[in-house]
């Protein structure tokens, strides 16, 4: 999408290690309207998909999803809790998720009460880098018998590999940018060719 590749080209700033800093505008301080283009995009995109329920994990893909939520008749917004032990009151689903920034992993989880097997779920996030995250998600999901209708992404890193891999397994995948090379030394950024 171009209006995400050019806010990235103008505000992101690449950090040693292939991370993208991208806190003025997607997870710290947030621009509301970005993501209501956002949000408008992924409805075109999974139009067809009867979405009745958007999960995303703690803490950056929370307003993202709420947002994307308006886009679908103001559907739930459930997200996945991160505890380090996983004692917690009431059915849980779980499973484990490897941060990419934090090099921490950790169990995530979902009260039993919000999903169900006729749920057809997006899930949403702000990154996918190596898919660790969208993973347990997914994980947790196919647990409770509901259905993944889609995967929103806003910034895919897609040379490390995450997003591809989803692809293959069949998943429709909607990441809005796609960055395929970072370079920290110059502050260059890449996008992948349609
Ligand atoms: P994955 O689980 O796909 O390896 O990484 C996705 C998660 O790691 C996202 O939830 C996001 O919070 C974080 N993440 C991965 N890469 C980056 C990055 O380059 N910049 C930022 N800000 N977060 C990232």
């Amino acid at each position: 999408m171009k209006f995400l590749e050019d806010r990235i080209i103008k505000d992101g700033v690449v950090r040693a290690g292939n991370v993208l800093k991208v806190d003025c505008f997607l997870n710290h301080q947030m621009d509301i309207s970005l993501f209501q283009e956002m949000a408008a995009e992924w409805k075109k995109r999974f139009a067809d998909k009867k979405i009745n329920k958007i999960l995303t994990i703690e803490a950056s893909g929370i307003a993202i999803a709420c947002i994307a939520a308006t886009a679908f008749d103001n559907c739930p917004v459930v997200f996945a809790k991160k505890t380090e032990s996983l004692n917690v009151d009431g059915p849980v689903y779980s499973s484990k998720v490897t941060s990419f920034t934090k090099k921490r992993t950790y169990d995530v989880f979902v009260s039993r009460k919000y999903l169900n097997p006729g749920d057809r779920v997006l899930i949403v996030d702000d990154f996918l880098a190596v898919g660790s995250a969208l993973n347990g998600l997914i994980d947790i999901v196919e647990q409770s018998g509901a259905t993944v209708a889609g995967l929103g992404i806003a910034i895919e890193k897609g040379f490390q590999g995450g997003g591809d891999s989803l692809r293959a397994k069949g998943f429709q995948l909607e990441s809005l940018a796609i960055v395929e090379k970072l370079d920290a030394e110059n502050n260059t950024i890449e996008f992948r060719k349609e």
